[in-house]
């Protein structure tokens, strides 16, 4: 195989597109209030997407903890705001509230969690975010969550 051909097949194999659409996501997170990702793109046709976020950094969960949160955008602030105030205990998100619609537990240096949900959950022509509801964090730590 030439280098001609492996590029080729590395471009047919991976859809050809800079971003590609996924059942099963790998989000790092480290010492830094963001996501490396500015924009999750998911397949329509998984089952479910599960999403692992793991922290890279050295900094415990009560410091610079972070969790993975998928909501509408327009729910997101207020989702942070009374989340800020249950708690890390409670992972900094209200218990029971519906408009989260996943999200993985507050993970801190060295720590990883999973969250997994159903597609169905996204509206078609609604926007959707993910971020971080640690306290302060959500202005910054956040992302386009699509469904393709
Ligand atoms: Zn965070």
């Amino acid at each position: 195989m030439t280098l001609d051909r492996i590029a080729l097949a590395t471009l047919l194999a991976f859809g050809g597109g800079l971003v590609h659409a996924e059942c099963d996501f790998k989000v790092e997170v480290n010492d830094e209030m963001r996501f490396k990702i500015s924009q999750m793109v998911a397949d329509a046709s998984c089952d479910n997407i599960k999403v692992t976020i793991n922290h890279t950094g050295k900094l415990a969960a009560n410091v610079m903890g972070h969790n993975w949160v998928l909501a509408k955008s327009a729910d997101v602030q207020a989702i942070a705001t009374e989340g800020m105030m249950v708690g890390l205990d409670n992972n900094y998100l209200t218990p029971g509230d519906a408009r989260v619609l996943a999200a993985t537990d507050i993970v801190g240096a060295g720590e990883s969690a999973s969250t997994s949900f159903s597609p169905k959950v996204i509206e078609t022509g609604e926007s959707y975010t993910f971020f971080c509801s640690f306290p302060g964090h959500w202005a910054s730590m956040k992302g386009d969550f699509i469904l393709k």
